[in-house]
């Protein structure tokens, strides 16, 4: 199975991340997608992009040929009232709005399963993102059935994450599954995001393809799989997230 459509990608605005936008847009057209998502951190981490960077999004075109761009960010949770670490200029230039718990001064402390799911609810019914990304990551405790519910009811998209089964967040595949379970049991979207840091990994999800398999998760509840079902969501992301932040 291939994906046309990968909805986390990061560019070297973010000093971690190694290839540039344009290197970025070459690989995916070399690969035939038909969809990606840039998605840089936004300003709470350490080596984030500077907010400008986020704001001037705006001179990305939509379409490079055939491939169509969609204008992200990777929001960082700030406190358990659904907060997170991007203004308003921000948020009106951006086509797709992720959200995850990383390890950012203002949190505090990760161990707390209360805390972090008090966190991840809010943020959810905030409706002020799109898609909350790897939630299995063992170093922030969740009350999993709670968030997977939440999300479902707000019709925000949970994320399976290729790079969590690989090597950025080890431990996170029990996780994973258990979650991805939850989705299948509840009737949730679940989004693909290869967390590509390099634009060799664009659209490369055999990690996450062995876990669908698995569980049998319906095509038609994965963004990923068409245009159609991307489209779809974000038309009902459009009715949903709030204006004002
Ligand atoms: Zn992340
Ligand atoms: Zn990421």
């Amino acid at each position: 199975m291939r994906y046309p459509i990968d909805l986390h990608i990061h560019t070297s605005a973010n000093p971690h991340a190694y290839s540039t936008l344009e290197e970025n847009i070459r690989s995916a057209r070399e690969k035939n997608m038909k969809v990606i998502a840039i998605t840089n951190h936004g300003p709470a981490l350490q080596d984030s992009p500077h907010w400008w960077s986020l704001v001037n999004m705006r001179v990305i075109p939509e379409y490079v040929g055939e491939l169509r761009v969609l204008k992200g960010v990777e929001t960082n949770i700030i406190d358990e009232n659904g907060n997170f670490d991007i203004n308003q200029r921000i948020y009106d230039v951006m086509d797709i709005i992720l959200c995850g718990l990383h390890t950012v001064e203002a949190y505090g402390d990760p161990t707390n399963i209360i805390k972090n799911t008090k966190a991840v609810v809010n943020m959810i019914r905030s409706q002020k993102i799109d898609i909350m990304v790897h939630l299995g990551n063992p170093q922030f405790p969740l009350e999993y059935e709670i968030v997977v519910q939440e999300a479902t009811k707000a019709g925000v998209a949970i994320e399976l994450n290729n790079s969590s089964l690989r090597a950025s967040r080890k431990g996170s595949e029990v996780n994973c599954r258990k979650i991805l379970e939850l989705c299948k049991k509840y009737d949730t979207y679940v989004s693909l995001g290869t967390d590509s840091h390099i634009s060799y990994d664009i659209g490369e999800f055999s990690k996450v393809q062995e876990l669908i398999d698995e569980i049998g998760y319906p095509m038609e509840k994965i963004l990923n799989f068409s245009v159609e079902n991307l489209e779809a969501f974000l038309e009902k992301r459009k009715e949903k997230r709030v204006k004002n932040i």
